[in-house]
């Protein structure tokens, strides 16, 4: 059912999954951008497509509520389930007419986060998954535990009169930071990419609580507002090394990347701190997934190449959605 054809599609099918060059007709698991094109048809969640519209051209789309069952031709339905990666975001089961079934995650998550939905992944024949965390050193604390290191070290700087800077993908993670923050009562400011995605999310009924967007005047002049009132800035992560960034003589930098769990990881982002908060599955949540799927096969892309090896030598039937370097066609 599965077929890679210069990206991930249904075999046999003008229909492809997560297409990063434009096509006829693509599915769209979520809005960031290694994810997005601009497709003649774009199938997605009314979330993603309303995030996608501020990030790519989006032209005819095709909106799917989660559950809501579509027919894609006479021998195809597809359904929409929550990921779990960011708010809106999907996994798609393809079903055969004779039975046989498909599961394309796109990028998920296992833990319920503050701002994403639930994850539900379906039973399914083969899975197609990601794997980025896909190694077994890779264990991600609990969300609540991390949040109260986050709230700990903002309130630190805040006392220091060090500005706080906490950054994360403007779509998703920052919004994780901006409800965790602002639900423990600190003043939030949002640079620009954040707030431009965060009024999507308030228009979508997800609340983050009150956010200021950043104005240069707060910080500077004779209007800069005082540290307690413009509180934490949350921005996306290449302010890190950049000039906005320089700007705060007095700053706390706070990366939240699932990669913190590497040494090193502030030294290569060029922060004082790097929080593991991840919107993608580490090893055990892939494992709860494939628990949850039940698959006869697992696909695995985005990640590790050697993590189909590791899931062979637990017994799970699984290969490299990518085929190297002939195409090839499984199920
Ligand atoms: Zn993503």
């Amino acid at each position: 059912m599965f077929e890679w054809d210069d990206g991930p599609k249904l075999a046999g099918k003008g229909f492809y999954l997560d297409s990063r060059r434009p096509r006829d007709f693509s599915f769209v698991s979520h809005a960031h951008s290694d994810h997005l094109s601009n497709h003649k048809l774009t199938m997605a969640t009314p979330a993603t497509l309303a995030f996608a519209a501020t990030r790519v051209k989006v032209d005819q789309t095709l909106p799917l509520e989660f559950g809501q069952m579509h027919a894609l031709d006479d021998r195809h339905r597809v359904t929409l389930h929550p990921a779990g990666h960011t708010f809106g975001s999907a996994m798609i089961r393809i079903e055969r007419e004779d039975g046989q079934s498909l599961l394309y995650t796109g990028d998920c998550k296992m833990r319920p986060g503050p701002t994403a939905d639930v994850p539900d992944p379906p039973q399914a024949d083969i899975l197609v998954t990601e794997s980025t965390y896909g190694r077994p050193n890779f264990r991600f604390p609990p969300f609540g535990e991390v949040a109260t290191q986050l709230l700990e070290l903002v309130g630190n700087a805040m006392k220091e009169g060090r500005q706080p800077i906490v950054m994360g993908y403007a779509l998703g993670k920052a919004q994780h930071a901006v409800k965790v923050l602002t639900d423990a009562g600190f003043p939030v400011t949002e640079h620009g990419a954040v707030a431009k995605l965060s009024d999507v999310y308030e228009s979508l009924g997800v609340h983050l609580g009150p956010r200021r967007k950043y104005s240069a005047a707060d910080f500077r002049g004779a209007s800069a507002l005082s540290l307690e009132e413009r509180g934490v800035l949350v921005a996306p992560p290449q302010v890190a090394r950049s000039l906005f960034s320089q700007q705060f003589e007095r700053r706390m930098t706070i990366m939240l990347s699932g990669w913190a769990l590497l040494k090193g990881a502030e030294f290569r982002y060029g922060v004082d701190h790097v929080l593991p908060i991840s919107d993608h599955c580490d090893f055990d949540e892939l494992l709860e997934l494939i628990d949850r799927v039940r698959p006869k096969k697992v696909l695995s892309l985005h990640g590790f190449a050697n993590f189909p090896d590791i899931l062979r030598a637990r017994g799970i039937d699984a290969d490299l959605a990518k085929p190297d370097p002939q195409l090839k066609l499984f199920g």
